[in-house]
């Protein structure tokens, strides 16, 4: 039997999927098999939603998620799937008391792993604290291959994935390092072709897993998975909830058409993107948007600047760090000020906009994550995703939604020139929590956590005031959008955009 047919046997057997696929031999060369729909699938659907083969955690994140459920502790909606209210216990997790190095939310979570993958890896991860999270991955998978905790089919669907191998070891010494690093482990004797292999494959295979608000937690992996290719105009995305991987559609896919998702950001240039899937997954990207787009790295620079800005600026945006979030902002206003105005919509200044509001929420400086959020939600967002239901659209304004609830809740006297009283921001916060949800249905799906977590708040707030069918429906009428609408238009100006070029929302 041929591999593809041996993968179709064993990956879309066992009703994983929602529609009707077909693993078939690929044409491109993003990778030598690829996935086919065989039926029509509308869009806005899940069409794959699993538990991945293997999770694991970065080692930034090894404290602050659960190891088997992947519960993020910081994440805006808690483990009983709520918006984490204000007065909410701060949640905690448990060690391994073995070999302290992951954590549990839960004494029935910490049995389920151990059961699932921790009992034959856990005196190796004790040793393994600062690794990073491709080699842990490597571990558990090899060790819980051992312990026979991987079957045979999900095994071989994994060893049949590219590795890479050469490409790696040419291109410098992430492999020696991991090789190193093994060495000195005790009652570890594995540093062997095969364990280069398996290391060379995770990395080449694994899905990144961001959490709702995108932060990156670590890495998933699952054979069926990995068999997406890369398209920078894809026809699905991922989300992830926990240790689940949803694959839903944002147009509709008709039977033939090739199941695609983007690896990296592409909303960047042509030059970066193909400099990214080059170095990091060994291919030139020929896809539709590839073919159209202009090569030259000098396209995108807005008029005024020069290459050397453009460096600083993607450094930035790419720098790990976001704990001195303002350092980081006054070195991009530094930049910026040297031409005539850098558009929001051009990277890399929205990717360096949203860190910098994921760092002012880390410290709590909730006016300036607002101010930031309000550029990407009403003068990027609009520009670079069009369609107003996209996923990182939609997640930007659930983020405003929720900043504006803390700025409103941490009283405007703490921002004198803010132009909203606190309870006209509450207003605004509704408002937009509204829109998230009207648009998370769509988005993220009525599945989603997130619009559920998004309806049962609106459920709640209503409850406050009055009878919630009551209040809904209030809410929902024209002239109380409008109001609403006019109180967040004021909010505008004061974050320095101009409210008559704004189209956010009428699309
Ligand atoms: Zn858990
Ligand atoms: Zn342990
Ligand atoms: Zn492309």
């Amino acid at each position: 039997m041929d591999r593809a047919s041996k993968l179709n046997q064993s990956l879309l057997s066992d009703g994983t999927t929602s529609f009707k696929f077909q693993i078939n031999e690929s044409a491109s060369d993003r990778g030598d098999l690829c996935l086919v729909a065989t039926e029509h699938i509308p869009v806005a659907q899940d069409i794959i939603c699993k538990k991945q083969m293997l999770v694991v955690a970065d080692s930034n994140h090894l404290k602050s998620t659960c190891d088997n459920c992947f519960l993020w502790l910081y994440g805006e909606i808690g483990k009983n799937g709520r918006i984490r209210a204000a007065g909410d216990a701060e949640p905690s997790l448990d060690k391994c008391g073995a070999c302290k190095v992951v954590r549990y939310c839960s004494k029935s979570c910490q049995r389920g792993a151990w059961k699932h993958h921790h009992k034959a890896e856990c005196k190796i991860f004790a040793q393994q604290e600062k690794s990073d999270e491709v080699l842990r991955a490597t571990v558990r998978l090899l060790l819980n291959r051992k312990a026979g905790i991987i079957d045979d089919s999900e095994w071989s669907a994994f060893m049949d994935l590219l590795s890479h191998m050469k490409d790696y070891i040419e291109g410098g010494d992430m492999l020696k390092q991991a090789i190193s690093e093994t060495a000195r482990w005790t009652g570890w004797d594995e540093a062997d072709e095969a364990f280069k292999e398996t290391y060379c494959r995770v990395k080449l295979n694994c899905t990144a897993i961001h959490s709702l608000e995108h932060e990156y937690l670590g890495i998933g992996l699952d054979p069926l998975i990995s068999l997406i290719n890369h398209s920078c105009k894809p026809n699905t995305y991922c989300l992830f909830e926990g240790s689940q991987i949803r694959v839903r559609s944002v147009e509709p896919i008709s039977a033939g058409d090739e199941i695609t998702m983007t690896y990296i950001d592409n909303t960047s240039d042509k030059h970066s993107r193909q400099l990214v899937l080059k170095s990091r997954w060994f291919f030139s990207c020929r896809c539709g948007k590839c073919s159209c787009d202009a090569g030259n790295d000098f396209d995108n620079i807005p008029e005024g600047y020069t290459l050397d800005s453009l460096r600083k600026l993607i450094q930035l945006a790419s720098s790990a760090n976001i704990s001195d979030p303002e350092k980081t902002e006054s070195a991009m206003l530094e930049v910026i000020s040297s031409g005539k105005g850098w558009p929001t919509h051009i990277q890399p200044l929205p990717s360096l906009y949203s860190r910098l509001a994921i760092g002012y929420h880390a410290k709590r400086s909730h006016s300036k994550e607002v101010h930031y959020l309000l550029h990407l939600c009403f003068v990027g967002d609009p520009v670079l995703y069009p369609n107003r239901v996209d996923p990182t659209r939609v997640r930007n304004l659930f983020m405003l939604t929720m900043a504006l609830h803390k700025l409103a809740r941490d009283n405007s006297t703490a921002v004198p020139e803010l132009p909203l009283q606190s309870f006209e921001l509450g207003l605004v916060y509704k408002y937009c929590m509204w829109k998230a949800a009207e648009d998370a249905q769509t988005s993220h799906g009525e599945n989603s956590n997130l619009w559920k977590a998004l309806n049962a708040r609106l459920v709640e707030e209503a409850a406050l005031v009055a009878d919630p069918q009551t209040m809904l429906a209030l809410m929902a009428t024209d002239q109380m959008q409008g109001d609403m609408s006019k109180l967040l238009l004021q909010l505008l100006p004061w974050a320095g955009i101009d409210p008559s070029c704004t189209t956010a929302w009428k699309a």
